[in-house]
């Protein structure tokens, strides 16, 4: 007996997926990350967790952030154990990721 997976979802290529959002980049970084802070950071959790990949860790044990294609998830916020490292908050209005469905 065979069983047919039906997934609710249309089969799409990373990059197509990625061809529908869009960023809308403040001139105002939402998150800024102290960098001082991470290099007492033992763990780099941001590195992995964010699905963006915007944190870079530098030779010197330190941190490079890029905010411009951030998804706004939240995750590196909540996963980060070291306080003072992360600063969040939300866009300004009319800036950050636009996603479009369809
Ligand atoms: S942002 Fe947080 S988790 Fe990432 S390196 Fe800095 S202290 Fe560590
Ligand atoms: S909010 Fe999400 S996408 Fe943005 S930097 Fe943090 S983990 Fe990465």
């Amino acid at each position: 007996m065979s069983t047919t997976i039906t997934r609710p979802y249309p089969d799409i290529s990373f990059d197509d997926r990625m061809a529908t959002v869009e960023f809308r980049v403040s001139p105002r970084p939402h998150i800024t990350v102290e960098t001082e802070v991470c290099r007492s950071c033992t763990t780099k959790a941001c590195v992995t967790a964010c699905p963006a990949n915007l944190f870079v860790p530098t030779n010197d044990g330190g941190i490079l952030f890029n905010y411009e294609q951030c998804f706004e998830c939240g995750t590196c916020y909540q996963i980060c154990n070291e306080a003072g490292a992360i600063t969040w908050t939300y866009p300004d209005g009319g800036h950050g990721v636009v996603l479009r469905h369809g």
